[in-house]
Formats: structure tokens, C-alpha cells, sequence
């Protein structure tokens, strides 16, 4: 499965920009919902008075993982949310103190064995900071005597334009990076991990090197730059040469694979017990005048960013959480940070909107040759179309991954990955 891509423009211009923590809002807004899988139910009420790290929603079902506050203060509403996927969740409303108290839980973890590390990473309400959300200690959550796993892979690949939160991640942070990447190791007895950055990173793959230069255990792996070379299954392939087969997770070919932000966050939580309660985000594009990396608290409305990064809220004709091929497009200003946010892209009308009208497909079979995961996006049009379910399947649509690959190559500018997204309901 040779992995090409496709070639985007890197617009990378906040790399050499250091994280600036943003300043206290007044108010945050935390949803329950903010992984993949059951949302938390709200575990205080309103009126409650809360401090920074506290719990304050949380899960029995397997598929969750725990909420806390970012800020110290007192609870003001707790009601139904509606989130940029359409979804509805609860949400506690916290308007805060100015105090930032830390509450008298977070405390470094006991951990001494696999059992305790699990359970340690579950209460630190981490899940996969590279935007997927999948909870941290379900992918850890491995029967290792049964099913044994030989390579961590750290997925620093970043391939999608404009962001640079990751690479800021290592360079700010390489100590705890290494950290977080050897912990995992030791509890799950992995013997080798490989760091996989894109060359247009020269200095994260520098750093990481030198950093790792006395572990031989610890390799770096530069990726050619291309796109989606930072997908689950693509990165996997790129370091270790296995591919991850259809409805199988890595850890069926014995590979795990982390966010190198999801590292290093493990790290700070075993030392510190403070939970996930901030976020490193890039701020981008055309709409906003400096464009910049900061740290905001979770719950932080966006139109806080958005003032940061002198952005006029008039100008901007799209706003975007997550980059500009697989991130989601937001509707209101005031919509909170969440833990997966790994960046905010402003564009005005310039950028934002398309002026070519889309044509009759050409049948060149670009799609084809730019689907990472070797689809047909063309046929799966013509199914789409065809309302013809069965086809669909036979297609195998439950592969996409709504990359955007198809759209971008596509010389009749057709939608067709965002076809997919909807041929996917109708064989739902
Ligand atoms: S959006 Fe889906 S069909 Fe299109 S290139 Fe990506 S994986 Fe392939
Ligand atoms: S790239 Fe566009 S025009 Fe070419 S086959 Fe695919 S859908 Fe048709």
C-alpha cells in the first residue's frame, strides 16, 4: 500500500510562533461532550462553586471519558448545547473568580503498574489531541499478555495546512514529549516507538533527534509532506511497514498510535494531576491579522481567540475549528474551545468562498488516484446518486475517512467528498 497523497500548500507561517497563554474569560462554557463516544452527565449543580480541575461531568459507560473545570468559580447554568457536528450536550456554565484556585484533588497519580496507569490516564479526561477525540486509556486499554504490543508510533505529522499546535508542542516541550512517550512504553512493554514528523519540520525533527539521540529504542521518523500522511492507518504504515486492515484497530498489528500533544500531556498529568483543562491552539488565516499559537483555557468562547488574533468577527466569511480539509465549520462566535481543538482558522469571502460552479464529472479519475484509502469516490457519487445502498457498501464507503483529498484534486470542483458524508446517512 504505497501511501502518495496529495500535495498541499503548507501555509505554516505560525512554526516559529511561541505559545502565548490567553487571558482569563469571564465566563467558560464546557460542554459534556467533548470525545468521541457517550457524553459525561454533569456531576455539580448550578450554584455550585468549583476550582480548577475539579471534576465536573463524568461517565459509567465504557466509551467516555471524565470532564473537569478549567477555571475557578461558580456555576451559573447547566443546559443542552447544541455542537458544531449538530449533536446536542449538556453544558455547565462557570463564571469565574479571577482566583484560579486549584481544587485539592489534583494530585500526581499513584501509579505502579499497568492497572493503575489505565485507571490514572481515564481520570485525567484525556482523549486523542490530534481532533478525534478516541479516549486515551481505551486505546491503552490493551490485554498486552494476549496481544502484545512492539511499536508506539507518535503521530507529529500535522499534515493539514496551517496548523502548527504540534510542532509547538515539541519544541516547547520535548522533555516532557520524550516523557510521555517512555511511560507508555513502560507500562504497556513496548520495545520500540518511532516519531513520525513531516520534513517541512526540520526543527521539530532536530530537536527530537537530539533529544533522542541516547535511545536507541526511540527512533524519529521524517514523513515526506504530504496529505493525509497524518491519518491513523497512514502513519502507522509509514513507520512500520504494516497495514492496518478494514474494520481493524493498530493494535490488532501491534501498534499504537498516540498524538505526540497526547504524549506529552501523559507526562504532565503523572507529574503534576492536573487534568486536561487547557489547549494549544493555532490561529489562522487570511481573516486574522496576527496570526499566532496560544494556550486557552477549555470552555474559552472563540470570539476571545478571534480578539486575540485582531480578527474582525464582520470579516470573516468562515470560520473553521481544526484545519481547512477535515475540520469543522463553526456557526457562532461564542462556541467554547473544546479538548480536541487544535486550532481556529478565520477566513474572509477572499479565501472562504468558492466562484467556480461545479461541472459534469470528467471521468479523469483523480479522485481515484488521490484517496488514501484507494476508494473510488467517483463511483461512490453515482451510487450516491443513484440511491443504490448495496452499491454503496460494495464501494466500500465505510472506509472514507472525509479527508477532502477528492474534492481538492477534482478539476470539475465537484463535492465529492462532502457526497460521501451524506451517502454515509443514507446507508445508515
Ligand atoms: S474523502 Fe474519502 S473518498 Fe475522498 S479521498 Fe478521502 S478517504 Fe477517499
Ligand atoms: S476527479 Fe472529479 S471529474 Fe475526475 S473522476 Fe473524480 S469526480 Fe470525476
Amino acid at each position: 500500500m504505497p501511501f502518495f497523497g496529495i500535495h498541499l500548500p503548507h501555509k505554516k507561517g505560525t512554526a516559529q510562533s511561541a505559545t502565548v497563554k490567553l487571558p482569563l474569560p469571564e465566563v467558560v462554557k464546557i460542554p459534556m461532550s467533548q470525545h468521541m463516544g457517550t457524553p459525561c452527565e454533569p456531576t455539580v449543580k448550578v450554584g455550585d462553586t468549583v476550582t480548577v480541575g475539579q471534576k465536573i461531568g463524568d461517565s459509567t459507560a465504557f466509551m467516555s471519558t471524565p470532564v473537569h473545570s478549567s477555571v475557578s468559580g461558580t456555576v451559573k447554568a447547566i443546559g443542552d448545547y447544541l455542537l458544531a457536528s449538530g449533536k446536542v450536550c449538556k453544558a455547565v456554565v462557570i463564571e469565574t473568580d479571577g482566583n484560579q484556585t486549584v481544587s485539592e484533588d489534583v494530585k500526581p497519580p499513584q501509579v505502579d503498574d499497568l492497572k493503575s496507569f489505565i485507571a490514572a490516564i481515564k481520570e485525567s479526561g484525556c482523549c486523542g489531541l490530534g481532533g478525534a477525540g478516541f479516549p486515551t486509556h481505551i486505546k491503552l486499554n490493551v490485554d498486552i499478555k494476549d496481544k502484545p504490543i512492539d511499536s508506539l508510533v507518535i503521530n507529529a505529522a500535522e499534515c493539514e495546512p496551517y496548523i502548527t499546535s504540534d510542532c509547538r508542542e515539541i519544541i516547547e516541550r520535548p522533555d516532557d514529549v520524550i516523557d510521555g512517550i517512555k511511560q507508555v512504553m513502560k507500562y504497556l512493554e513496548i520495545e520500540n516507538a518511532y516519531i513520525c514528523i513531516e520534513k517541512n519540520k526540520p526543527e521539530a525533527i532536530k530537536l527530537m533527534k537530539e533529544k533522542t539521540a541516547s535511545e536507541g529504542n526511540i527512533k524519529v521518523v521524517p514523513l515526506r509532506a504530504s496529505y493525509p500522511q497524518g491519518a491513523e492507518k497512514v502513519v502507522a504504515y509509514s513507520a512500520t511497514g504494516r497495514i492496518v486492515g478494514e474494520g481493524e484497530l493498530p493494535s490488532a498489528k501491534g501498534i499504537i498510535v498516540l498524538n505526540v500533544s497526547t504524549a506529552g500531556f501523559i507526562s504532565r498529568y503523572l507529574k503534576t494531576g492536573m487534568p486536561l483543562v487547557e489547549k494549544r491552539l493555532t490561529l489562522d488565516g487570511d481573516a486574522f491579522r496576527t496570526p499566532c499559537n496560544v494556550m486557552a483555557l477549555v470552555g474559552t468562547p472563540v470570539s476571545k481567540l478571534i480578539k486575540f488574533a485582531d480578527g474582525a468577527e464582520g470579516a470573516i466569511a468562515k470560520l473553521i475549528a481544526g484545519g481547512p480539509m477535515m475540520g469543522m465549520c463553526l456557526y457562532d462566535f461564542e462556541t467554547p474551545v473544546t479538548k480536541t481543538n487544535n486550532a481556529i482558522l478565520g477566513f474572509t469571502e477572499k479565501l472562504a468562498v468558492r466562484k467556480e460552479e461545479q461541472t459534469a464529472c470528467i471521468h479523469c479519475g483523480r479522485c481515484v488516484s488521490a484517496c488514501p484509502m484507494k476508494l473510488m469516490p467517483n463511483e461512490i457519487a453515482k451510487a450516491y446518486e443513484a440511491k443504490d445502498a448495496d452499491m454503496l457498501r460494495k464501494l466500500k464507503l465505510n472506509l472514507c475517512m472525509n479527508c477532502g483529498s477528492c474534492s481538492y484534486v477534482c478539476p470539475a470542483r465537484r463535492n465529492v467528498a462532502e457526497t460521501n458524508q451524506l451517502a454515509k446517512g443514507l446507508i445508515r
